[in-house]
């Protein structure tokens, strides 16, 4: 089946309406003028990207709202609501809403992720086994990984370990962490350094989640990152704290993490609902300015996080509507930096999951999301609905645009 999609905008060239030709679920060529192919769709100068690339969502504990109560709101209770209802949680249970966020995720233009799963002795590898079950279901529409860590501590929580190492043997992708539920934080790193070059995978913690700037994990991340040369290859997510530090210090924290290739997720959604509980007035936003962390080479993706459960009572899995709430709380004004928002759910983030084959090149896999918009900065700033997608050259959802009734 050969496809020609016409007049389609890319982010890296917005003043230009190319077309693309599809053969055998590959680019076969970008250009102008292609010749007509069997499927033939003119997009008007829409844009197209290659697939949104959601880096740090939690299919795990997905859908559970209904479970659970949230009084306070903060980061403690929800990690005791998710914990009381996790030892309910069966393998089939945790496929299906696995399943229906991924459904979800898929309608909304995501077609690359990094889920992150909780192993702990309660759990066990249910809530692996779950997972892995729901991405193999989604493979047509979805390319994802497993970031196995352990949410309710390791060194604190013993088992968690052989349970970990236990995913990682059978094929879990990445080791992740969350160094401020142990009580010796760095010790969590130092195992999850160790542990990730012993299975050479890449790392991707939960880092600095709070507000007192004066306990950081980030030195000790930056540190084993060089010594274990594994820059590039880490992530920390979250990381509120530093939206707490002066512009001074952030500057200089940020050119550590860039020359040591550390890359940061920034989770809006979560990080606005959890964060500055404790004030009763002027709330903190508690959201890192990634756009300022950029400007020193540092990577960054925005991203989803959770989906309706006490950590984040809300979702719908639109990583276009993630741009556009943290340009709304960042401030964000300007078209270049709106445009960096889309990066920031696309080529950034392909770059963080270190991806080779991402991208509309001519050989690559025909991966691509069609908006209702005109530019990266007016998707981001409209919240453009997908129109379609297609994944490896075969449609994989479809919203048809809007019709307006006129009387
Ligand atoms: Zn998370």
């Amino acid at each position: 089946m050969s496809i020609t999609i016409r007049n389609a905008v890319l982010a890296e060239a917005p003043d230009t309406r190319l077309d693309l030709a599809i053969t055998n679920g590959r680019i076969a060529a970008v250009g102008t003028n292609l010749t007509p192919a069997e499927e033939d769709i003119d997009l008007g100068g829409r844009l197209i990207v290659p697939g949104f690339v959601e880096t740090h969502i939690h299919l795990d504990k997905a859908c559970i709202l209904d479970r659970c109560t949230i009084c306070r709101g903060d980061i403690q209770e929800a990690i005791q609501q998710v914990a009381s209802v996790k030892a309910g949680f069966t393998e089939d249970d945790v496929y299906r809403r696995a399943s229906d966020t991924l459904a979800k995720s898929v309608a909304r233009g995501t077609m690359r992720m990094r889920t992150h799963v909780e192993i702990d002795p309660v759990i066990g590898l249910r809530g692996f086994h779950g997972v892995r079950r729901a991405i193999a279901d989604y493979k047509w529409a979805m390319d994802a990984e497993i970031c196995v860590f352990p949410q309710e501590g390791l060194l604190n929580n013993p088992g968690t370990d052989a349970l970990l190492r236990q995913a990682l043997e059978e094929g879990a992708e990445v080791l992740g962490a969350a160094p401020y539920v142990d009580t010796d934080s760095k010790g969590q790193i130092d195992w999850t350094f160790d542990t990730a070059r012993e299975f050479d995978v890449d790392i991707d913690m939960h880092l600095d989640f709070g507000s007192d700037t004066s306990m950081m994990d980030v030195d000790h991340v930056c540190r084993r990152t060089e010594e274990y040369g594994w820059g590039g290859r880490v992530t920390i997510g979250h990381v509120t704290k530093f939206s707490y530090l002066p512009r001074a210090q952030l500057a200089m924290l940020a050119k550590r993490l860039a020359d040591c290739g550390v890359a940061v997720t920034v989770l809006p959604s979560t990080d606005l609902f959890l964060m500055g509980r404790d004030h009763d007035h002027a709330v903190p936003r508690g959201v890192v300015p990634a756009h300022e962390l950029l400007t020193y080479g540092v990577n960054c993706s925005l991203s989803t996080n959770n989906v309706m459960n006490p950590f984040t009572p809300y979702g719908d899995c639109s990583l276009v509507r993630m741009a556009n709430l943290y340009a709304n709380i960042a401030q964000i004004g300007v078209a270049e930096q709106m445009a960096e928002c889309m990066a920031m759910i696309t080529n950034r983030s392909a770059k963080l999951l270190n991806l080779p084959d991402y991208g509309l090149e001519v050989g690559r896999p025909a991966d691509f999301v069609a908006l209702d918009a005109f530019s990266p900065a007016s998707a981001v700033a409209e919240i453009a609905q997908p129109i379609m997608g297609y994944k490896r050259g075969r449609r994989s959802f479809t919203h048809p645009l809007p019709q307006l009734h006129r009387p």
